[in-house]
């Protein structure tokens, strides 16, 4: 696509680009995730072919890069698919309790000395314990390399988060009978994630959908390193409400933009050129000379690829 400019994918999760349609959405975010997990572990779904079909779409709408996260070594054990298509592979980390955290991070640190221009994903805060996210900072500085993190992305982990309640409680307890929030749970707002992940040697804030104006400050303050990325078009199809874009960008928040994963995606082939048609529908207050950034050069400051 010579007319294309150079787009970057700063949130993706490719080895679920096996999904032809986007999983149903009841309005229950435990159920979707559940649903995302049936359909993922069929036996007859192959993540090597959905991580090269997810790569072949991005090409052919014009992405140069992508950040994208990965449950296992395999897709950063598949060559490139193109040389035009530039993939840093985040290794997803989950561990509730510190005994599986620390087998997770000596996994973590193990896929790093394979695949040093990877980086490091941390779930969200209802699946990281305190020591493995200690531990993700502490190898982020290490080995310099990138965090990203799922963070204030549903109404479902505020109330978990303040509360110690509600439906992700639920799920999680159906998970292990012995989840204890006041154990996992590194804080009772996005801000004490905020500050912690501060300490990486760079962080990608996926979605932060329900960052407050301290918190956005706060990414704002940091953002030679901290990044926000938006997925619109996962935003819209969720119902989510307003994304705090306008003050986030007004604030200086590097913001970068997504196309999340197939999972959610309503828009033909994972494109970031109708992520970006679909910010400008729903954010008319959006000019595209500011959101082109968004799309292009912001992604590969907040992946550490420039
Ligand atoms: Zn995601």
């Amino acid at each position: 696509m010579t007319d294309s400019p150079p787009f970057v994918n700063a949130h993706c999760h490719l080895e679920l680009s096996g999904f032809s349609e986007p999983v149903r959405w009841n309005g229950s975010f435990p159920d979707w995730i559940a649903e995302v997990l049936r359909h993922r572990n069929q036996p007859d779904y192959s993540v090597e072919t959905a991580v090269r079909r997810g790569e072949a779409e991005l090409l052919q709408t014009g992405t140069v890069a992508a950040a994208d996260i990965v449950q296992t070594d395999l897709p950063a054990a598949i060559p490139a698919a193109n040389p035009r298509l530039t993939t840093r592979r985040f290794l997803e980390l989950i561990a509730w309790t510190p005994e599986k955290a620390e087998s997770r991070l000596a996994r973590a640190e193990e896929f790093l000395q394979r695949n040093p221009s990877a980086g490091l994903s941390p779930h969200a805060p209802y699946t990281v314990c305190p020591e493995l996210l200690d531990g993700v900072v502490s190898l982020s500085r290490k080995y310099r390399v990138p965090v990203a993190m799922h963070l204030a992305e549903t109404p479902d982990e505020s109330e978990l988060l303040r509360h110690h309640c509600g439906p992700l409680l639920e799920m999680m307890r159906r998970a292990d009978p012995h989840y204890n929030p006041k154990k996992t749970l590194s804080g009772g707002r996005p801000l004490d994630y905020l500050k912690q992940l501060s300490q990486a040697h760079r962080v990608l804030v996926i979605h932060g959908n329900d960052l407050d104006e301290e918190e956005i400050g706060f990414l704002a303050s940091r953002r030679d390193n901290m990044s926000a990325v938006f997925c619109p078009v996962a935003h819209r199809y969720f119902g989510r409400k307003t994304y705090p874009l306008r003050q986030m960008s007004d604030a200086g928040v590097l913001v970068a933009l997504g196309t999340d994963s197939r999972a959610s995606w309503t828009g033909g082939m994972l494109s970031m050129r109708e992520t970006v048609r679909v910010l400008l529908e729903d954010y008319p207050e959006m000019t595209p000379e500011e959101v082109l950034p968004m799309a292009t050069v912001h992604g590969l400051m907040a992946a550490g690829l420039v």
